[in-house]
């Protein structure tokens, strides 16, 4: 009794906070908290996080936080980022409320704000996704503006070297943020050898009600029509209020194939630590993969549960991920991996 009160009050000491795995977990329910992908997710997370520190609601938070990083010309989503193997930047966007209320859109170009086209098909329309052309025709018909068909400066030259070689091979761990990600990123960026760009964010807001989005350019120099995970609901993105919520970035296909998102949440009903259950996700795709084969791939996922603990894991070193919950708290911290 006197042993458990004793390290009761130490780990109070710090703030509430105790340390499980590299990540964190909170000795009572930690919230609002805003948790996104990559580095990029600094910048969002500040975003988001004047929404929740207002009592704003998480939903609002994971739209107004992803379009930060929508908005950026030098950054991994958005039309700013790499194109297809035909030179079109063609964009895949999903949101989910704290009611299971979802929506997406997949395939769509010329617009800056996929991921408020997607809130749009969730609210004013009886559909959850929509795609190509008439996700376009959708959006201009809500107001959006149907924006110039332009690559931006570093996609045109990591397209144009791309097209020197001509071959679609994925290369794991190369985001295309500023700086890049991961131990070969730069080096890789200047080859235009990146290949995957997405910001994932989940958030928990005052009220004790969780959201998620997740906005993406896709596969860089994905095949025309191809469409990845993100907005698929389930697979790149999954809320479930009682429970918890995760998104996904990396190989898309992969994620889709164990419904990558739903799984993780899934398991964080069973009990498990949401770091756990990022694991225990990421071993199944090796389970259906094969140690080899993933050896070639980057997957990772971030999870937020219900108390406001957050985890995260990934296939492979150099995933890393942003956690937001005060003012003067909004860092990057290094994922676990598997292989
Ligand atoms: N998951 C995204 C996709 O496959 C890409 C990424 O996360 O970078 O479309």
């Amino acid at each position: 009794m006197q042993r458990r009160k004793f390290l009761q009050l130490s780990s109070l000491s710090v703030a509430g906070l105790s340390i499980k795995k590299n990540n964190l977990s909170f000795t009572e329910i930690r919230k609002p908290i805003v948790v996104a992908t990559w580095d990029a997710g600094i910048a969002a997370n500040k975003a988001a996080w004047n929404v929740l520190k207002n009592n704003g609601r998480a939903l609002d938070a994971v739209e107004q936080g992803v379009m930060v990083t929508e908005s950026s010309q030098n950054c991994c989503v958005g039309l700013g980022a790499n194109p297809d193997r035909d030179g079109f930047v063609t964009l895949d966007a999903s949101i989910m409320d704290e009611n299971f209320n979802c929506g997406s859109v997949a395939f769509l170009e010329r617009i800056k704000h996929p991921i408020s086209v997607a809130r749009k098909v969730m609210e004013k329309t009886p559909h959850v996704m929509l795609v190509g052309s008439g996700a376009q025709q959708f959006a201009v018909a809500e107001g959006f503006t149907l924006e110039e068909q332009k690559l931006s400066d570093d996609a045109k030259k990591s397209y144009e070297n791309w097209l020197k070689k001509n071959e679609y091979k994925p290369v794991i761990n190369i985001e295309r943020t500023e700086g890049g990600h991961g131990p070969f990123a730069p080096a890789q960026l200047e080859n235009g050898e990146w290949n995957h760009d997405t910001i994932g964010m989940i958030a928990l807001d005052v009220k004790g009600n969780l959201s998620g989005s997740c906005t993406t350019s896709g596969a860089g120099f994905k095949m025309r029509g191809r469409v990845g995970d993100s907005p698929i609901i389930g697979a790149g993105l999954f809320v479930d209020n009682e429970v918890g919520a995760a998104v996904a970035t990396g190989q898309g296909e992969d994620v889709i194939r164990i419904a990558g998102s739903h799984t993780v949440v899934e398991l964080m009903r069973q009990g498990l630590h949401p770091e756990d259950a990022c694991k225990k996700t990421v071993e199944r795709i090796i389970k259906a993969k094969g140690i080899e084969k993933c050896k070639q791939i980057q997957v990772c996922f971030i999870a937020l549960n219900k108390k406001g603990e957050v985890g995260a894991y990934a296939l492979q070193k150099g995933f890393n991920y942003s956690v937001c919950y005060a003012d003067d708290y909004n860092k990057l911290l290094d994922s676990k991996f598997l292989i």
